[in-house]
């Protein structure tokens, strides 16, 4: 593979990225910069570097903030999110110093794809998108593009968007479900999808019993997980030439570099589930209402509620 004595620029670029990467337990990778991880992806890496192009990822992630209160600071992007958009971009600037046409890390905002599942109406994804292009404005982004279901179906209605996508890319829940009977990589998502969905609808609104609530969810996750793989084989068409990168742990050697957005003690934990709260040591994530449980205050930015300040006093407290 490495017919150079010192790593190249494509070797040092995909080394940037995995220095972030996100593994499932039992990835079955080596060492912090896992060299079979390097190789798989280096050609595509490499092909960009040597034709002069900007190294090209996809990221499906920023769908929309959780319904649930108990989580998030509603329904708009928040520090959280300014937060992880800023890390991207600067993996992009640490890109750009390496291979001088730099990256185009597109963020292939996947709210449309799956907020009618959710509970989450169509406006506040609108809301969601529209909050985080003003954001990469604003935080003067080099790197970052935003792209939508609402750019692949112009002048569909969003129920009709989500149709033409399941039609064309869904996989059968027949296949899915026994995707993840086998376990590994895609029970683990399972799990991880199914926990979120519990929390998420575990609110006052639910009014039925735990098991039915259980039910739901499991069924819920399935069809996240059928239209996530649909928006991701989309994208795939689309930008065939692009790095895949997932905000989900990744086993080794797979299709796509799972990287981890945020510094959290909780690996599923993501911006749109979660308050950012400033410990006086740095910025972590954790759940709104284990914030306030801890003690900390909110914060306004700009009229707006924008993250937590854990104080010292609290954040030592026994
Ligand atoms: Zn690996």
């Amino acid at each position: 593979m490495s017919d150079h004595a010192a790593p190249d620029t494509a070797a040092r670029i995909v080394h940037e990225i995995l220095a972030h990467q996100r593994r499932t337990r039992d990835a079955g990778c080596d060492g912090d910069i896992c060299p079979k991880c390097a190789a798989h992806h280096l050609d595509a890496v490499r092909q960009a570097v040597e034709s002069g192009r900007p190294i090209e990822f996809v990221l499906p992630a920023f769908p929309t903030k959780s319904p649930n209160p108990a989580k998030v600071l509603g329904p708009l992007p928040d520090l959280a999110e300014e937060l992880a958009l800023r890390f991207l971009d600067s993996l992009g600037e640490r890109i750009a110093a390496l291979h001088e046409p730099g990256a185009v890390i597109r963020i292939c905002s996947d709210g449309r794809v799956f907020n009618d599942l959710l509970g989450v109406p169509d406006h506040d994804v609108t809301a969601y998108v529209t909050g985080i292009d003003r954001m990469i404005k604003d935080i003067g982004a080099r790197h970052l593009r935003q792209f939508t279901l609402d750019d692949v179906h112009p002048g569909s209605t969003h129920e009709g968007m989500r149709d033409l996508l399941s039609t064309g890319y869904a996989p059968t829940l027949d296949a899915l479900r026994e995707e993840v009977r086998a376990g590994g990589a895609p029970l683990a998502m399972y799990r991880g999808i199914t926990r979120f969905m519990l929390e998420d609808l575990s609110g006052p609104q639910w009014t039925g019993t735990r098991s039915a609530l259980q039910r739901k969810c499991r069924d819920l996750a399935y069809r996240v997980i059928q239209r996530s793989r649909a928006w991701g084989d989309l994208l795939l068409e689309l930008f065939p030439a692009a790095v895949r990168l997932s905000i989900h742990p990744q086993p080794c050697s797979t299709g796509k570099i799972g990287i981890l957005l945020a510094d959290t003690p909780d690996a599923w934990l993501t911006p749109w589930h979660s308050v950012v709260v400033d410990t006086g040591d740095g910025f972590t994530l954790m759940k709104r209402a284990e914030a306030e449980a801890a003690g900390a205050v909110l914060r306004h930015v700009d009229g707006r509620p924008s993250h937590y300040v854990l104080a010292p006093a609290a954040s030592r407290a026994a």
